[in-house]
């Protein structure tokens, strides 16, 4: 385990080439993980998370793996359909009680309006979404159940306090 700095409660494990994001210590259901800091920037890419509207942390590209398991290990929390965190605002909690070496996830969907590169899910959980592409593609019914993890910002679209964004222009159907 990459331990990150002191006062951290997480760190990154690499198993099988892949990268997950774990607790070191234990932590309560609410309790504050860390912040995800970083470049602000409009347009999404397949690292980036979404914390407002057309609003995405990324990293620079400058950044190293040394420093990015340092200190921005955000970036490795993979998605779940049956998560141990939410992200509020830009920072992420704790859903329930974890202890070392749980994997911390969050639900891509309560974050990502749409996503940059839609993937199919295997997490194996009897909730699982399957293809996740992001809120955007989610029915009525499927935003209303993932509502006590969604972000603000897509909390106000659920509720109609923001209008549904645009459709991107080459998506919209050909005028024949
Ligand atoms: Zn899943």
């Amino acid at each position: 385990m990459s331990r990150t700095d002191g006062s951290s409660r997480a760190g990154v494990v690499r198993s099988s080439r892949e990268y997950s994001l774990v607790v070191t210590q234990p932590v309560d259901a609410g309790g504050h993980l860390f912040a995800i800091d970083g470049e602000l920037t409009d347009t999404p890419n397949r690292y980036t998370v979404q914390v407002g509207h057309a609003l995405h942390v990324d990293l620079p590209e400058s950044y190293g793996l040394e420093l990015i398991l340092d200190r921005f290990f955000w970036r490795f929390m993979n998605h779940s359909c049956e998560p141990t965190a939410v992200v509020r605002g830009r920072e992420v909690l704790a859903l329930k009680p974890l202890q070392p070496w749980q994997e911390i996830t969050f639900h891509y969907n309560t974050t990502e309006y749409q996503m940059a590169e839609p993937f199919d899910c295997r997490c194996g959980s009897s909730r699982c979404e399957g293809t996740i592409q992001g809120f955007r593609y989610l029915s009525r019914s499927e935003r209303e159940r993932l509502r006590p993890w969604l972000s603000a910002h897509l909390l106000a679209i659920l509720d109609g306090r923001v209008a549904e964004p645009a459709a991107a222009a080459a998506e919209e159907p050909l005028c024949r």
